[in-house]
This record gives structure tokens, sequence and C-alpha cells, in this order.
């Protein structure tokens, strides 16, 4: 590249909550994401993800499965059904006890998470540095968690520490209600007790009811992995922020079975894997990425720890890797009446293996990646907003743009679209000056723009426009494919 193909790239600072506004507008405006049945006003919290969206998905739905079933040749797939036998859920323990604790404002008539409120003062303290305070709430939250009324244990909280709401600032408290966040609905014609079924809340399960068929039908030995990528369903108390918590949304799990006693070297192998994964395959800034550990442990976990990303509103989780011991085997057990037991051929053990569960949000993870992205600057005095998304991420590829319609230029223009749309999304565009061309293509987060110009038909080359940088360098045009290819390799 020469240096009179460098150009003056100068980026904006940007308020946090301008970004989810302009995010919000930009997905729709630019088809990644409509709000659902838009002309009947919408559902609250349920999202159609639009053509651009929709490969953007599949790019990072792909990137995952790849990452966990190629590259691990002891991880194997599964795609599970939604509605299970209602069993299961008892079995997993998520009808008695997959709630969570809501509490009503009875002034501005809002609804919110009773430990969400308590967690976000503990969190305010500590940013201020209100050590007395911080130690006294947290060790009665603690207490009140494992309290025989928990409600009332988190009501009393509320109301002596005087927590308010930080939306409002009213904190006009109803009582702590439990919440249970699966939905049913009735399988057949009779809407009986007994027909009843739930969407599932999580995928997880449908790995657990399936280990023996998978494991034997791919003869699979401990340790070993399932890897799914599904729908699921919560009816969340509070939702909002976008596509950040939705009631239908999209997770991408994997369950790794290990021997009781090995589970401590697993978990801290998977941690170390997949905090990597953000930056190295989805090219997400290192620095947005934090580590939260749990103290509060799910009754099934022996170690949690979350991902956090720092999205325009706050610090907040994007995967969740737990260490969910032989919990969810023994209950199938006892519920089936089947044996959960993995027989080691070489020694003749018999045990209930331990799991070690990676769980990501796709939904959630697509907004990191689209916030993490999202830059306004001025190129050479010009001022643009731009998707900077990894290559592997980015919708679509390459854009192909003649300089001119005329002159032969339109049809070798989308002769080389016709030639490269076989491996890769491109997109064709002769609308409007080049300049427009370019920043239409910025938008979406297109990496090249490739031009074909006058030159391009006497010498048989193109330029490539760099999207962050917007350098340009001319290549041989039978370099092309090849260099889309390099630039896509992932790690
Ligand atoms: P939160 O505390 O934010 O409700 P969680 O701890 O209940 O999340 P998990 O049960 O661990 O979440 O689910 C694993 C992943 O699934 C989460 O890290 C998140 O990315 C995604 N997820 C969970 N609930 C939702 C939701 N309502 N909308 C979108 N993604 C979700």
């Amino acid at each position: 590249m020469s240096n009179s193909d460098k150009k003056r790239v100068q980026s904006a600072t940007l308020s946090p909550d301008k970004v989810m506004h302009k995010l919000v507008s930009l997905a729709k405006r630019r088809g990644f994401i409509f709000p659902s049945s838009e002309i009947y006003e919408g559902l609250s919290s349920c999202f159609d993800y639009g053509p651009l969206g929709s490969e953007m998905k599949r790019n990072i739905k792909e990137l995952w499965w790849n990452s966990m079933t190629r590259r691990h040749q002891n991880i194997v797939g599964l795609d599970a059904s939604i509605m299970m036998n209602p069993r299961v859920w008892e079995a997993s323990g998520h009808v008695a006890s997959f709630n969570d604790p809501m509490i009503d404002d009875k002034t501005t008539k809002r609804r919110y998470r009773a430990d969400h409120l308590i967690e976000n003062y503990i969190e305010k303290l500590r940013r201020d540095g209100k050590e007395a305070d911080l130690k006294r709430v947290q060790s009665t939250y603690e207490a009140a968690t494992s309290s025989e009324d928990l409600n009332r244990a988190l009501y009393e909280l509320i109301l002596a520490e005087g927590i308010k709401a930080a939306d409002t600032g009213s904190g006009d408290w109803t009582e702590v209600r439990q919440f249970n966040l699966m939905f049913q609905c009735n399988m057949g014609a009779l809407a009986e007790r007994s027909s009843v079924v739930y969407l599932r809340p999580e995928t997880a399960q449908g790995i657990f009811v399936n280990f023996h068929n998978v494991r034997e039908s791919s003869r699979m030995k401990v340790p070993f992995g399932i890897a799914q990528i599904g729908k699921a369903f919560r009816n969340e108390i509070v939702k909002g922020n976008f596509i950040f918590r939705m009631v239908e949304f999209e997770q991408m799990e994997m369950q790794y079975f290990v021997k009781p006693g090995t589970q401590a070297e697993a978990f801290e192998a998977w941690r170390e894997e997949r905090f990597a994964w953000y930056s190295s395959t989805l090219g997400i800034n290192k620095e947005k990425l934090h580590w939260y550990k749990h103290d509060k442990l799910a009754h099934y976990a022996d170690l949690a720890y979350d991902i956090k990303f720092e999205f325009p509103f706050g610090i907040e989780e994007i995967e969740g890797i737990h260490s969910r011991t032989d919990f969810d085997l023994k209950q199938h057990q006892e519920y089936s009446g089947k044996n959960m037991e993995y027989i080691d051929q070489l020694t003749n053990e018999r045990y209930i293996p331990y799991v070690v569960e990676t769980s990501a949000g796709c939904d959630r993870l697509f907004l990191a990646l689209l916030a993490d992205a999202y830059t306004e600057d001025t190129v050479d005095g010009d001022e643009r907003v731009v998707l900077k998304l990894s290559p592997r991420v980015a919708p679509v590829k390459a854009a192909v743009l003649p300089l001119m319609k005329k002159g032969g230029m339109g049809e070798r223009a989308s002769a080389l679209c016709d030639e490269l749309s076989s491996n890769f999304l491109v997109q064709y565009d002769d609308a409007g000056s080049i300049g427009k061309r370019y920043r239409r293509q910025d938008e979406i987060g297109t990496p090249f723009c490739i031009t074909v110009d006058h030159q391009s038909l006497e010498e048989n080359t193109v330029t490539v426009r760099y999207r962050d940088t917007a350098a340009q360098e001319r290549m041989d045009i039978s370099r092309v494919r090849e260099f889309l290819a390099s630039q896509l390799i992932g790690q």
C-alpha cells in the first residue's frame, strides 16, 4: 500500500446512552433487527433478525459450532427438540425452583427483580468505597438467600436499606413474590393437567437426557462433550435493553462430561479457551471483557464464572461457565429409573460423570458485537458511521462496485460478483457516487469494497478498499478470491 493511499481517520467519542439509541435505529434501518410483529405494535422483548441480521447470526453460530465440534475430536453435536416430556423439568428442578423473586413499585407500577435491586445496590456501595455498609449488606444478603422464607428476607433487606429503583428513584414496594420463568402450553386437544408441556428454558437438558444415545452411537469415551445451538424461552420479569434480555432467545451450549475429581482441571481449561475465543475468533476488544466469579452458587454447581462484556448500559453476562457436578445426570437417573452411569472400558470403573458447561447467548453476543463495532469517525474530513466487525462476523464479506456502470465496467463487476458469490456473500452496487456506496457498506460492516475502474479493463486489476483505514490497494482480479479467503481464516 503506498503512502498516498493512506487516509486520515479520526474516531469520535460517543456517550453510552446515545450508542444504544443509534444501534437500535441502525439495526432496523439496515435490516439487522426488527421489532417482532411490528405492524401490530410488536410484542415485548421479541425481535426478528432481518436479511443482514440473519446472515450475521449464522456466522456467529457457525464460528461457535466449528470452534466446538471441528476443533475438538471429542465433541459432537446435537439438535434436541424444544418440547420434552414434562418429567424432564421436574427432574432438573425447573418446575419447583426456576423462579425469580419479583417486586412491584406501587407508585410507578414498574416491576423489578428483587435480587437485581440488591445486587446493584451492593455494586454501588462497592464503587463508592463504603466498606462497612458493603460488608453489612453482603452478609445480610447471603443469609437471606439461604433463608427458609426467602421472599420475606429479601423484602426486609430492601426496606431496611431503603433501596430505591435506579431508573425512577421510587421505592414504594409490594412484598416479594416468586415467579416461575417457564412458558407452559397444552399438548393435544384437552387442556388437562396431564397435557401440560413446557418450552425449554435452557438447551442443556436435551443434552443430559441424550447422554447414552450420543455416547453409544458416536462411541465417545469420557472426557467428551456434546454441543448444541437452539432456542430457549424464559418468561422474564424484567425485559428490555433491546436484544439483551428476550423471552425467546438462542443459546450455544456445550456440556463436557468428565470423571469425578477431574472437573476442576477441565473447568480451568474451558474457562481459558472460552475467554480467548471472543477476541481471537470474533475480534471483540479484550479490554471490554471481564470475569465474574459467582459467590452465590446455583443448587447444582460447585464453581461458576461468567464472562461479562461492557455493554453501553453496563457490564453484563454473555456466557456462563459452570461446574454442574453430577446433579443433572443423577436427577434423571432417579426420575427416569434409567441407569446414567458410565463404565470405563479400561478400568471397569463405574461412575456418573461430572459436567462442565459452557453456555453462551447468541443474541447477547450479537448485541455485544454490534456495540463493540459501532464507530463514528471522519475519513479525510468526511463523517461516516462504520461497523468495525471482524470479516468473519460481518454479514457481507465484500461489495463489488463498478466505478461507472457504462464502458464495460458494470459487466466486469457483475461477472466478478457472480464468480465470488459461490464462496462468499458479496453485494453488487452501482447506484450513486462511489463515496456514497462506500458509506453504505461501511455502515453494515462490509470489510472490503472492490472497485472495477478503467484500469481494471486494461490490466485485469481491481482496487480493494479496506473499511477501517479506507486505504486502497490494487490487486490482480485473479487474486481476489484467495485474498478474501485468507481474511476469513479463523483460529
Ligand atoms: P441472567 O442472570 O442475565 O438472567 P442467566 O445467568 O440466567 O442470565 P444462564 O442461565 O447462565 O443465564 O444462560 C446462559 C446464557 O444464555 C447467558 O449468559 C445469556 O447469554 C443467555 N441468556 C439467558 N437469558 C437470556 C435472555 N432472557 N435473553 C437473551 N439471552 C439470555
